[in-house]
């Protein structure tokens, strides 16, 4: 057939999964061809962490699995083999410091994403991992095993293949889903996918009239039925249908499957003070600005854009004289400042999500290798997995420990044959 070659190991994409898995693969002594459709490696990687690339969270591995919501158990057996402490190594050792801050998050001392991939590049070439710019579209199967893959230009033979496509967010990225359909073709179920770490639509429409504007210092509280299930402290971005920013996005990660219309945000935007500090702050601006209308009293309080919508919101008119507000309109106030509530519709398009929740089912994959139950020789990495965890770096650790765990099983899978 047109274009048949053979080779040990091949790995489906470039990204940090496919580079992981490439690597474990050739250190074990492998010979690995890694396919990636896009021109440059690694283009996912390289936006994360805002370009600064939140490589991993410096934590054990109790914690590790605390911040994975979906299937953390399955991650077990990768977790053991390769561990937050082993990628610090690892990049490390690959000339690239790395400094912890905040939440123990991990990135590169030069704040460039770059560096990461870069890194892996570079232990690429020095292992000699063949690196070929292919389209995927389909796998090659014989008798129940993976034979190889087919590409536009023809037919590759391997003695194994690490599928690692990512899941369906960032599309532009090169993920866009249609790992599933290669994973389907190997009778695997894919359990729907799902935004995650995603913005969020709010069933109140003024929101439009922020867009744009970003609070810094602002407490959240995500409820489920009336049920406090997280909160958070940080930042909070107003889009043109509803919220996002950091504490948004980890919030949606909380959010129970099918349960999003159920649940509501309750911003808290002076977490400084309480209710009755914030009673004799407001009572202090209104004595300095006796005569003058509500509105301005608002302008102390709030950014521009909140003016207009939180008049509305307390129901006092943006005109009426300050020393005309009564104790009970003062309450009003002070509680929504202090629990301003968007009830949530929906969320963004998966498009927009940071990660994919879904993917491959983790019951048809063996939690200690990595490889499919349901046709040898095939392995899987990375985001295409049912398994995606909350921000903080849990979700690279979640790509190179998988990533590695099949470059590792698929090699000794090859060594056997
Ligand atoms: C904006 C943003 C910021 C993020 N920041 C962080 C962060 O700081 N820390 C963190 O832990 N996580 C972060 N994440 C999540 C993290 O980037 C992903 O979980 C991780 O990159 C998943 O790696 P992957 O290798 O499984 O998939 P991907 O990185 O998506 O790689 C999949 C690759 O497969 C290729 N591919 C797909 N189909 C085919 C085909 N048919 N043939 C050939 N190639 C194919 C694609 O081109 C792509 O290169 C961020 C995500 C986004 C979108």
């Amino acid at each position: 057939m047109k274009g048949e070659t053979l080779t040990d190991v091949i790995v489906v994409d470039g990204g940090a999964a496919g580079m992981m898995s490439a690597i474990a693969a050739a250190e074990e002594g492998a010979k690995v061809l890694l396919l990636e459709k896009n021109e440059k490696l690694g283009r996912k990687l390289a936006i994360t962490g805002k370009g600064r690339c939140n490589v991993t969270n410096d934590c054990d591995l109790q914690t590790l699995m605390e911040n994975i919501p979906n299937n953390a158990r399955f991650l077990y057996g990768a977790f053991s083999r390769c561990l937050p402490s082993d990628i610090k190594a690892f990049f490390e050792s690959l000339g690239v410091p790395l400094k912890t801050e905040r939440g123990r998050r991990v990135f590169p001392v030069s704040d460039k994403a770059a560096d990461i991939v870069n890194a892996l590049q570079k232990r690429l070439a020095e292992l000699h991992v063949e690196i070929k710019r292919e389209n995927v579209r389909s796998l090659f199967i014989e008798n129940g095993a993976v034979r190889g893959v087919n590409t536009h230009n023809g037919q590759i033979r391997a003695k194994a293949v690490i599928l690692a496509a990512g899941g369906k967010s960032y599309p532009k990225t090169g993920s866009d889903g249609f790992g599933y359909t290669l994973a389907k073709q190997a009778g695997h179920f894919i359990v729907e996918p799902r935004p995650s770490l995603c913005p969020l639509v709010t069933v109140e429409t003024w929101v439009g009239q922020a867009v744009g504007l970003t609070l810094k210092n602002v407490a959240i509280k995500l409820t489920c039925d009336n049920k406090p299930i997280y909160e958070d402290f940080g930042e909070l971005m107003f889009t043109l249908d509803g919220v996002g920013g950091a504490t948004v996005l980890s919030a949606s990660a909380h959010i129970p499957n099918g349960m999003e219309s159920h649940c509501a945000l309750e911003i808290d935007l002076k977490p400084a003070l309480s209710e009755k500090q914030l009673d004799s702050r407001i009572l202090r601006d209104f004595e300095s600005l006796r005569g003058k209308p509500f509105s301005e009293s608002l302008r102390k309080l709030l950014p521009r854009e909140l003016v207009e919508p939180f008049a509305e919101l307390t129901g006092i008119s943006p005109d009426k004289k300050v020393d005309e507000i009564n104790k009970n309109e003062r309450k009003i106030l002070a509680k929504t400042l202090k629990s301003l509530t968007f009830h949530i519709k929906s969320f963004r398009p998966i498009v927009e999500a940071i990660v994919t929740r879904g993917g491959v089912s983790v019951k048809e994959i063996s939690p200690k290798t990595m490889e499919s139950r349901l046709c040898s020789g095939l392995f899987f990495a990375g985001e295409m997995i049912d398994v995606d965890a909350y921000t903080g770096g849990f979700n690279l650790q979640i790509a190179f420990s998988t990533g590695k765990l099949a470059g590792v099983s698929s090699a000794n899978l090859v060594k056997n044959i």
